[in-house]
């Protein structure tokens, strides 16, 4: 690490003992699927941080937060954990992962899953969750589009659910992540419309085995600039893998590899993420993110 690759900021990776069947969809069988695993594929790919977004799946948000703080003491503060909540598990429940978010250290956003659990962004059992993000300063990132899992449903997933909300809690800032594939100018179109909405470009890969991959990572470069030429603002866009369902070198390729000017791509890999969740410059170990 160091020189020009310092400070990229992968915005969505995953590293959970409680990620579903991650023989099948880690899509690598040499997968290492650790802190070390991790860090080293950072390393080669020039990566400095990344979001660990934590898993619904998980028992808790407590014990996905325990399990956040192993990882982001692991790796020397690399890894910074993303809190989980699920609103359908009832308000005492969102009362009590709001109260272990906040007694926690280091946690720099929050996550949500309606495709997977059932619920839409506007769901007023998520007040208390949005209350507090904006109490906290905490970005609110939310699944969106496809699920991987057959049992999600796409109706709770689409960028347009998330329009009311971002006009409702204008201090909250939001991330639609995956650029909300496959409805991409949808998601474009509420990233411009609300100044407190930007979106991640983690996950749009299939398995490099795939057919026509090389023509796909054509195709998502074609898609990722035409939502950032539409909106106009390339500030709002953030780098992200979604990792391991892609290789760090494969995401950070498909940045790399858009046709905007350099300072622009750098800040979609890294500038942009450091602002939105106030990640300190340099290298982490030095002091705790927060
Ligand atoms: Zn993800």
């Amino acid at each position: 690490m160091g020189g020009v690759l310092a400070g990229r900021v992968d915005a969505h990776v995953h590293l959970s003992r409680w990620w579903p069947r991650i023989r099948e969809t880690g899509y690598r069988p040499d997968l290492d699927y650790s802190v070390a695993g991790l860090l080293a594929e950072m390393d080669r790919a020039g990566v400095e941080r990344a979001l660990a977004i934590q898993m619904f799946q998980a028992p808790s948000t407590e014990e996905a937060l325990v399990e956040g703080r192993a990882s982001a003491t692991a790796s020397a503060g690399r890894l910074l954990p993303v809190a989980t909540v699920d609103p359908t598990r009832g308000s005492d429940s969102v009362a009590a992962a709001l109260r272990a978010i906040e007694a926690e250290r280091g946690v720099v956003g929050l996550k949500l899953f309606p495709g997977y659990l059932a619920f839409y962004p506007h769901d007023p059992r998520l007040d208390p969750v949005y209350e507090f993000a904006h109490r906290k300063n905490l970005p609110v990132l939310i699944h969106q589009g496809d699920t991987l899992e057959g049992r999600g449903l796409l109706k709770f997933a689409r960028p347009l659910e998330v329009d009311e909300v971002a006009g409702r809690f204008r201090d909250v800032q939001f991330v639609l992540c995956h650029l909300g594939n496959p409805w991409i100018e949808e998601a474009a179109e509420v990233v411009y419309k609300n100044p407190n909405v930007h979106a991640d470009t983690s996950g749009l890969l299939g398995p490099p085995t795939a057919p026509y991959f090389d023509r796909t990572v054509t195709l998502c470069r074609e898609r990722i600039l035409h939502s950032v030429l539409t909106v106009g603002s390339p500030e709002k866009f953030l780098y992200g893998s979604d990792w391991p369902l892609e290789d760090l070198r494969t995401a950070v390729d498909l940045i790399e590899g858009l046709d905007l000017p350099e300072p622009d791509r750098r800040a979609l890999l890294g500038g942009n993420a450091r602002r939105l969740f106030r990640i300190p410059e340099g290298r982490p170990g030095r002091r705790a993110p927060r």
